[in-house]
């Protein structure tokens, strides 16, 4: 049950792992989507840090006049004939105007709001400094990042991504610039200037501005989907671990109960041969019960059946064995018992079964055995037992049958045999032997 229960818990620490990964996955789109977003706005209204010029810095002759209305500047001017290329700008200061500006390069669009005219296009500088290329305080060193655009009605206000911007050729030429420096590069941005296009017609013209917009995300999209990618890699790799250490903990805890149930298995084994060992024993004397000789007789049946092997049979009863218990007690007749299989045990062969048949009366099987060596046996037995001193209070002697077995004989005809035997050896006068007149062949 508990383990039950831990798997459950498992699979749930797993699985709620992989819920919260989903909703922050989720939570980090949507706010990516619809937020995150970083603006940074100039509004030239309410911006202090501007001012229109015109080419009679560079020599030319053009004018330039400039008013404000509540949400944009007005700038009225006059290109007249006098520098090569006739212009004027409205310069828009960021950071410290000269070598501290904006990075630029962090915003993905760049709003324009410059009213539509007539008068063609319009140039956009996104002027950057950088000490590989540029000179401290000296503005035509300044990068020209640069885009030319038509302020239309249907565009307005325009928009543009950072990669539309290219490089002026004329600065590279005019600068000398390292071809590694002649590429976009608006990560510091001091000086933004939009100014008549290229071809301007001379003559009056006006420019409205309201402002620029810089947008783009407070975290980049490269860094979102790297931190995702990596959230979920090291989460993966986490329930990895965590299946692997379950894993190794479930097999312990297997081992570990597969030894205790083997373990347990050879204590029953142990526990069932005890038992069906002493189940088959006479438990006064420890030699074979009758349960026990059946496996055996029919052991050596078979051994007679199949290999012609002689089998007899000898059965032997105490003499007066009620006198002994009548005049010493239950105890001594039991010590008479217990001694006298210890004596028979000592003097028969390991392959011999002595049996005890009941009461004081006992049966040896002997395997392999003619009539006449059972005879012997017996004879032999009966010697011992009278010359040995089995209880001190007085000599015991025991009375015997014997027979052989036929082969394919009911058992029963064998005790009969044996047991008339026996009784001719009482009726004889006891402490004697008889066979069973029994002639092989
Ligand atoms: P016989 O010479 O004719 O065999 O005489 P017996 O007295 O030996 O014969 P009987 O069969 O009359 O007596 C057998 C006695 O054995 C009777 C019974 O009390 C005793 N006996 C049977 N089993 C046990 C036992 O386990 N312990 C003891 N002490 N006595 C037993
Ligand atoms: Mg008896
Ligand atoms: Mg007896």
């Amino acid at each position: 049950m508990s383990r039950l229960i831990e798997k459950i818990y498992a699979l749930f620490r797993m699985n709620i792992l992989i819920f919260v990964l989903l909703a922050i996955t989720a939570i980090a789109l949507l706010a990516y989507n619809h937020g995150l977003n970083e603006v940074k706005d100039i509004m030239l209204p309410e911006y202090p840090y501007f001012q229109a010029t015109s080419d009679s810095a560079d020599g030319g002759s053009s004018v330039v006049k400039m008013s404000k209305t509540d949400s944009s500047i007005v700038v009225d001017y006059e290109l007249k004939e006098g520098y090569a290329y006739p212009y004027v700008s409205v310069k828009i200061l960021l950071g410290d105007g000269k070598t501290k500006g904006l990075d630029l390069s962090k915003y993905d669009s760049i709003f324009v709001w410059l009213k539509p005219r007539g008068e063609g296009s319009v140039r956009l500088y996104l002027r950057n400094f950088s000490e590989a290329y540029s000179v401290a305080g000296q503005e035509t060193t300044l990068k020209f990042n640069e885009l030319e655009f038509f302020p239309l009605e249907e565009t307005y206000p325009a928009i543009f991504v950072p990669r539309e911007f290219r490089v002026a050729g004329w600065w590279v030429a005019q600068n000398n610039i390292n071809v590694h420096h002649a590429h976009v590069d608006i990560s510091n941005v001091p000086l933004v200037e939009i100014q008549t296009g290229t071809n301007a017609p001379l003559g009056y013209g006006t420019m409205e501005i309201k402002g620029l917009r810089f947008k783009g995300k407070t975290i980049p999209r490269e860094k979102l989907v790297t931190a995702l990618v990596v959230m979920w890699f090291v989460t993966f790799l986490i329930i990895l671990i965590i299946r692997f250490f379950d894993y190794s903990r479930e097999r312990a805890a297997n081992k570990k109960k597969r030894e205790e149930l083997e373990k347990n298995l050879l204590a029953l084994e142990i526990e069932k041969s005890e038992y069906e060992k002493s189940s088959k024993e006479d438990p006064l004397t420890g030699c074979l019960n009758r349960a026990g000789f059946s496996s055996v007789l029919l052991r050596e049946q078979e051994n007679l059946s199949k290999n012609g092997c002689p089998v007899s049979f000898v059965i032997l009863d105490i003499d007066f064995f009620k006198h002994i218990n009548d005049t010493y007690g239950h105890n001594v007749g039991d010590e008479v018992l217990v001694n006298l299989t210890k004596l028979i045990q000592s003097k028969i062969r390991n392959t011999d079964a002595l049996v005890r048949w009941g009461g004081e009366e006992f049966v040896i099987l002997c395997g392999d055995t003619p009539i006449q060596n059972a005879q012997f046996l017996a004879e032999k037995l009966r010697m011992a037992i009278e010359n040995a001193q089995l209880i001190k209070q007085q000599q015991v002697t025991c009375s015997f049958g014997v027979a052989e077995m036929i082969a394919g004989e009911d058992p029963k005809r064998l005790f009969e045999r044996a047991d008339k035997a026996l009784y001719a050896s009482k009726q004889g006068g006891r402490n004697r032997v008889t066979s069973a007149t029994f002639k092989r062949g």
